[in-house]
């Protein structure tokens, strides 16, 4: 019997032997999350930490029931107590769960979230697409001025500066209130259904159901048709056209290039006002990278106070897959600073103390405990690439020598004893 890993999920490894797997390594995902963690920290926003899983009538009720996230793609399980609960498809339903439940708005007015971590969601598996992927994500609870949504925006473009992306496009776009998004739907479907026929399917049923979505169908012929709708910006009331208006001027400012994109709707039914997205060239299909918008009612839906928020979710493994197409610099795998290597009884007992005296100074070491034939050792080293190793035998010892090697120089030297922690703090502060 032997065990695979299930369709649509992936693992992190420190090594991978294919191009194709480059982006699952950890030491790359560890750099994005020191990026973002140091980023965010920047902007004053503090980790959240939720759980993985949920009740489900959180997610039904928060992301909304028709969305293609709580109608098609959740895991839903029911446990051993009966009772109903989900793998959480997003972040945002329970950062605002967590807000309201310990009524953290009472302590401050506002609130600077970000979190890190796994979703799950049941979709056709493909390059980009995965059934549990990782997010990194923001929400802001408690203010609705345009300046919080643009700062949200600086903080991912920042991001992919930092990360030395090119080749991005900010899309904007506003979808009102409530009541614009019933006025615009009233137009969008006396527009859509004497069409209707030439809709495909899923445009077909959505004209039903939840006839925005249809904005951001993929399908060719629904493009051609959704060109000529009449577009939501004309349905704004005054204030959702300020804010809009707003936010553009401080984009400027800020030299943040976006578009406005009118068919940009967004798959969650708790957005209003401000929604945003940003793509990139490269990836492909599924080249949206980042997403999010204000969503003001979502903490009332939820049984808090009437607080505004905004917020965004990125996808990490998209992410990694653009770096990696535009050949963006990563940080070094991290690798310990030497490899001793004893030969004998005693050399072990030795080298033993020295790995610990290393450690304690803070020099990354290893010892090989494997007594393998060096030929063996030498491959290990050479493989995992130690700057340094130190072949410790029973006669330089009663010199009370070591010799050290530099891997890349191939150049050795004979130094005492108990000069290796000072001669590699040395050549820390020297750049190895
Ligand atoms: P898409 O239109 O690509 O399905 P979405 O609108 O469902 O995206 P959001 O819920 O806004 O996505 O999530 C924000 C980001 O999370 C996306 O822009 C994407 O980078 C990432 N993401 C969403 N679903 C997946 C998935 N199944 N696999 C990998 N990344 C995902
Ligand atoms: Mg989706």
């Amino acid at each position: 019997m032997s065990y695979s890993i299930p369709k649509g999920v992936f693992d992190l490894f420190p090594t991978t032997g294919k191009v194709e797997d480059e982006w699952k390594l950890t030491h790359h995902w560890q750099h994005l999350y020191e990026e973002m963690r140091s980023l965010s920290k920047k902007y004053g926003f503090e980790e959240i930490v939720t759980p993985i899983f949920e009740k489900t009538e959180l997610f039904a009720r928060s992301i909304g029931q028709e969305t293609d996230v709580v109608s098609k793609e959740m895991y839903t399980f029911q446990d051993k107590g009966k009772r109903s609960l989900t793998l959480r498809p997003e972040g945002t339903a329970s950062v605002i769960r967590t807000l309201v439940e310990r009524k953290l708005y009472n302590e401050m007015y506002c609130h600077k979230l970000f979190y890190l971590g796994p979703m799950f969601r049941y979709e056709r598996p493909q390059a980009g697409r995965y059934r549990q992927f990782y997010q990194f994500g923001a929400e802001v609870i408690g203010l609705d001025s345009p300046e919080q949504d643009v700062e949200l925006i600086d903080l991912l473009f920042t991001l992919f500066q930092n990360l030395g992306l090119h080749n991005l496009t900010v899309y904007i776009n506003s979808i009102g209130n409530a009541q614009c998004r019933k006025n615009y739907r009233e137009a969008l479907v006396q527009f859509l259904t004497p069409q209707k026929n030439k809709l495909s399917e899923e445009s077909q049923r959505r004209l039903e159901i939840n006839p925005l979505r249809i904005l951001d169908s993929k399908n060719k012929e629904d493009q051609k048709i959704i060109a000529n709708a009449p577009t939501i910006l004309d349905f704004l009331e005054e204030d959702s056209k300020l804010h809009f208006e707003a936010v553009q001027s401080l984009l400027r400012i800020f030299k943040i290039p976006f578009k406005v994109n009118t068919q940009l709707v967004r798959g969650l039914d708790y957005y209003n006002r401000t929604v945003f997205e940003i793509a990139c060239g490269d990836l492909g299909a599924q080249d949206t990278v980042a997403a999010g918008g204000r969503y003001d009612s979502l903490v009332k839906t939820l049984g808090g106070p009437d607080l505004p928020a905004v917020g965004f979710a990125l996808g990490i493994e998209r992410l990694l897959q653009i770096m990696l197409a535009q050949k963006c610099s990563f940080k070094p795998r991290p690798v310990p600073l030497i490899l001793l290597i004893p030969l004998g009884e005693l050399a072990k007992e030795v080298c033993f103390k020295l790995l610990k005296q290393l450690r304690v100074h803070d020099i990354s070491a290893e010892m090989d405990f494997s007594s393998k034939k060096l030929k063996h050792i030498m491959k290990y080293a050479d493989k995992k690439g130690f700057p340094y190793i130190s072949i410790i035998g029973e006669e330089e010892l009663q010199n009370e020598q070591i010799k050290l090697k530099h891997m890349t120089t191939g150049k050795e030297q004979v130094i005492l004893l108990d000069q290796l922690v000072l001669t590699l703090i040395n050549q820390i502060q020297n750049g190895i």
